[in-house]
């Protein structure tokens, strides 16, 4: 198997390895290691520098190496659709900056590769709603929190005054076990503590209705 093989390209170097091994001077594919990417060319094997005349010819300045390196890192999220929803949950912080940065690199460079730039933008994009979308939750969790505390603080009060209105019994099945006050509209959704909002609900009942 090639592997290991060091190339130096612009300064650059990269590996090479031969993925079907059991055929030499097979057309590949191979992978260059660096670039994370499968190379399929024919006049790859035929000799080392063939090879790098080839990767020289894809690769023709640090600049087109940088968008390659951006766009690899996308390649199988963006042939699945789904890159924009998912991809923050499969990089770590420091990847994710560090692709931000490669797609401003690519976004501000003069190369021709209008698809490639399109990925770029929309990444940025994505990545801008995301950082919104995460302070939007960050900032609800938080006022639902002191809204929970706000209602434990006067839940004994509010339970007498449920009592003498309701008597005390779940709403759906009349059971008088494990009764619980439950919110119609939830806390989170931004229910009140107003009786009209307020009713019993065994535990049972109360855990299939689902977010209280
Ligand atoms: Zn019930």
């Amino acid at each position: 198997m090639r592997t290991n093989i060091k190339y130096t390209i612009n300064g650059i170097d990269f590996r090479i390895a031969d993925l079907n091994p059991l055929f030499p001077g097979s057309n590949g594919p191979f992978l260059c290691l660096d670039l994370n990417c499968q190379l399929i060319e024919k006049s790859l094997f035929q000799n080392d520098d063939l090879v790098t005349g080839t990767i020289v010819n894809f690769y023709e300045s640090k600049e087109e190496i940088t968008a390659m390196l951006f766009f690899s890192s996308f390649e199988h999220y963006v042939l699945q659709g789904h890159f924009v929803e998912n991809i923050f949950h499969f990089y770590s912080e420091e990847e994710i900056k560090d692709m931000l940065d490669k797609a401003s690199l690519l976004l501000s460079s003069e190369i021709d590769c209008p698809y490639e730039k399109n990925v770029a933008a929309e990444f940025i994009a994505a990545h801008k709603l995301h950082k919104i979308k995460k302070i939007q939750q960050k900032v609800k969790k938080n006022l639902t929190g002191k809204r929970r505390k706000e209602f434990n603080s006067k839940r004994n009060q509010i339970l007498l005054k449920l009592i003498e209105k309701y008597g005390y019994s779940c709403t759906k099945c009349e059971s008088i076990d494990d009764i619980t006050i439950d919110h119609i509209i939830p806390i989170s959704k931004g229910g009140s503590d107003d009786q009209d909002n307020l009713q019993f609900l065994c535990r049972k009942c109360n855990s299939s209705k689902g977010d209280s």
